[in-house]
C-alpha cells in the first residue's frame, strides 16, 4: 500500500489519522485487498495520491455476514438510543468538518468552499434522522369487526448496501446511512472507487461516535467484481443506489432474482425554464447556482435552459458575462468558482457535447473548449441557437455547459422539458403565480425548483420520477425508505371485544 506524498490537503489535516487507506469490515480496518488494488488520483493534476485495497467478492461476503450478525442488537436499541450515537456522528462530523472538506477537495476536485458546503450538507442529514430516529411511529385503528383492531408496526428492513456516486462523496454516503441507521438497519457503503478517501472518514468518525462493529461497513474494490454480491446475496434487504439510469437499471435487474426493495436516485436532464415575466436578476443567478455548482458535476444541475423570446437575447448576454468572470482552477486556490472533471472521460464527453452542439448550428457566445490548463479542466461555456435533438438537450452533460433554446409559449416550452426519459429536477423562472402553478404541474419531475436554483436540503424529499429513479431521501418520508410494514390482526382487542 503506497501513500505518494505531499499532496496538497493531507498535509493540511488537522487530524492525520482521517486519511485512512483500508477499507472498514465489521469494526476493523482491512488493509490486503484479495483482489489487488484501486487507484485514487486527484482530479487536478491527474497524479496517484493513494492505492486502497480491492476486496474480493469474498470479502465483500464478509461484511454483509458481519451487517447480518449485528443487526439484531442494533435494532433492539430503542430509537432514543440510536439516536444519541447518530448525535455524536454529526458532532464528529462538524468538529472534523475542515478536514472532511479537504479530503473532497483532493479526491473530487470541488472548490474548497463548496466543499465545506458538502461537509454541513451531508452532516444536516445525519443530525435530522437522529432526530427522526426517535420519532417512528406504527398505527392503530378499527378493524371491521368490532371485536379486532388493526394494529402496524413499523420495522426495519435488514441488512442494507448503498452504492454511491463520486460527485458528493460524503453527502450521498450519509443521506442513506443515517436514515437506515436511525430505522435500525444495518448497512454496507460501496462510495465510488474515485472518492472512497472520504467514505473511509466517515466511517473512522462513526466508529468514533460508537456505532458498533458491522452496523455499518465501507468496502472498496473494482464495481463490475463485488457489485454482484451486493445486489446478490439474498441476506442483504435492500439497496439504495445513486448514480448513473444505466447502471441503475443493471442493478435493479440483478437485485431482482432476490427481490430487494430499492431506492434509485439515476440521472437527469434538468430543464431551467425562464419566463418574460422573471425577476431577471434573480433568474440569472438561480441559472449560475443550478448549473455551475459542483463544476456542472449534479445530478439535479440545470442541463437545457429555455429562455422566452422576450427577454432571450439580454439574458443570454448576461449568463455569458457573468460565465466567462468564474474562476477556473484547483480546489484549495483561493477565490475558484469551476475546479476541474473528475476524470479524462468526463472532460471528452463535455467537449465532445459542444462539438455536436456547433456543428449542428449552435454558437459559442463564451468558452467552448479545454481550458487553459489543460488536463480535466474545460472552460465554463454558454451557447445560444441550441435545439431539441443536439446531444447538449438529450444527454446530461455533467460539466460547465450552459445551452441556450428560445421559446415561444408555454405549452410549447413544457412539452420540451417533458420530452425526456429523466424526471429528477426542473426549474422555473417567473412571477405569475398562476403560471407557477399550472407549470410546476405538468412538469414530469420528482423536484421543481421556483424562482431558485437552490433545491437540496435534508427536510425536502429528493427523488425522481420516470427513469430518474425510485424513492425519496431526506424529509419524514426518507426513514419509510428503511422501514417494512408489519400488520397484526389482533382479535379481541377491539372496542366490542369483553375480557375473558
Ligand atoms: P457515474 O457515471 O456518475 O460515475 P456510475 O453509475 O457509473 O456513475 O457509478 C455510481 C456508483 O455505481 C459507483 O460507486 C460505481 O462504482 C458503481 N457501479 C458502477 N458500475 C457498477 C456495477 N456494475 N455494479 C455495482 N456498482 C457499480
Amino acid at each position: 500500500m503506497t501513500t505518494t506524498t505531499h499532496v496538497p490537503g493531507f498535509d493540511m489535516l488537522e487530524d492525520r489519522s482521517l486519511l485512512r487507506t483500508a477499507a472498514y469490515v465489521d469494526g476493523t480496518w482491512v488493509t490486503a485487498g484479495e483482489s489487488g488494488v484501486i487507484s485514487v488520483d486527484n482530479p487536478a493534476t491527474g497524479q496517484e495520491i493513494c492505492e486502497l485495497p480491492a476486496l474480493s467478492r469474498a470479502q465483500v461476503t464478509l461484511a454483509i455476514e458481519a451487517a447480518h450478525r449485528a443487526h439484531p442488537a442494533w435494532r433492539a436499541l430503542s430509537g432514543k438510543e440510536r439516536a444519541q450515537v447518530l448525535r455524536r456522528w454529526f458532532e464528529l462530523i462538524t468538529e472534523h468538518g475542515e478536514d472532511l472538506a479537504r479530503l473532497i477537495v483532493v479526491e473530487e476536485g470541488k472548490p474548497l468552499a463548496e466543499a465545506r458546503g458538502e461537509v454541513a450538507y451531508a452532516a444536516s442529514f445525519v443530525e435530522w434522522f437522529a432526530e427522526e430516529a426517535k420519532r417512528i411511529r406504527g398505527e392503530i385503528f378499527d378493524a371491521p369487526r368490532a371485536s379486532g383492531r388493526v394494529v402496524v408496526l413499523k420495522e426495519p428492513v435488514g441488512v442494507c448496501v448503498a452504492i454511491t456516486p463520486w460527485n458528493f462523496p460524503a453527502a450521498m454516503i450519509t443521506r442513506k446511512a443515517a436514515p437506515a441507521l436511525a430505522a435500525g438497519c444495518t448497512m454496507v457503503v460501496k462510495p465510488a472507487e474515485q472518492t472512497p478517501l472520504t467514505a473511509l472518514a466517515l466511517a473512522d468518525l462513526a466508529e468514533r461516535a460508537g456505532v458498533p462493529a458491522g452496523v455499518l461497513s465501507v468496502v472498496t474494490g473494482h464495481a463490475s467484481e463485488i457489485g454482484p454480491e451486493l445486489t446478490g446475496n439474498p441476506l442483504v434487504r435492500k439497496i439504495s443506489f445513486t448514480g448513473s439510469t444505466e447502471v441503475g437499471r443493471l442493478l435493479l435487474e440483478q437485485s431482482a432474482a432476490t427481490v430487494k426493495k430499492a431506492s434509485m436516485e439515476l440521472g437527469g436532464n434538468a430543464p431551467i425554464i425562464v419566463f418574460d415575466d422573471a425577476d431577471v436578476e434573480n433568474a440569472v443567478a438561480g441559472v449560475m447556482t443550478a448549473k455551475y455548482r459542483n463544476s456542472g458535476e449534479s445530478c439535479i444541475g440545470g442541463n437545457r435552459v429555455y429562455v422566452q423570446s422576450g427577454i432571450h437575447d439580454e439574458f443570454a448576454a448576461a449568463l455569458a458575462e457573468r460565465t466567462a468572470a468564474l474562476r477556473v482552477g484547483e480546489g484549495f486556490d483561493e477565490g475558484v468558482q469551476i475546479g476541474p472533471l473528475i476524470d479524462a472521460a468526463a472532460a471528452a464527453k463535455v467537449a465532445e457535447h459542444v462539438a455536436d452542439a456547433a456543428a449542428n448550428g449552435a454558437r459559442v457566445l463564451t468558452g467552448g473548449a479545454t481550458h487553459a490548463r489543460g488536463g480535466r479542466f474545460f472552460e465554463p461555456t454558454v451557447l445560444v441557437d441550441v435545439t431539441q435533438g443536439m446531444l447538449v438537450t438529450r444527454e446530461e452533460t455533467f460539466g460547465p455547459v450552459l445551452p441556450l433554446l428560445e421559446f415561444r409559449d408555454e405549452a410549447e416550452v413544457v412539452a420540451w422539458a417533458n420530452d425526456t426519459e429523466y424526471g429528477l429536477a426542473a426549474y422555473l423562472f417567473t412571477k405569475d403565480a398562476e403560471r407557477i402553478w399550472r407549470v410546476a404541474a405538468a412538469l414530469e419531475t420528482g423536484m421543481v425548483g421556483i424562482n431558485t436554483g437552490l433545491i437540496s436540503n435534508e427536510v425536502a424529499p429528493f427523488g425522481g420520477i420516470k427513469q430518474s429513479g425510485l424513492g425519496r431521501e431526506g424529509s419524514v418520508h426518507g426513514i419509510e425508505e428503511y422501514l417494512e410494514m408489519k400488520y397484526l390482526a389482533w382479535e379481541g382487542s377491539g372496542a366490542a371485544s369483553r375480557p375473558a
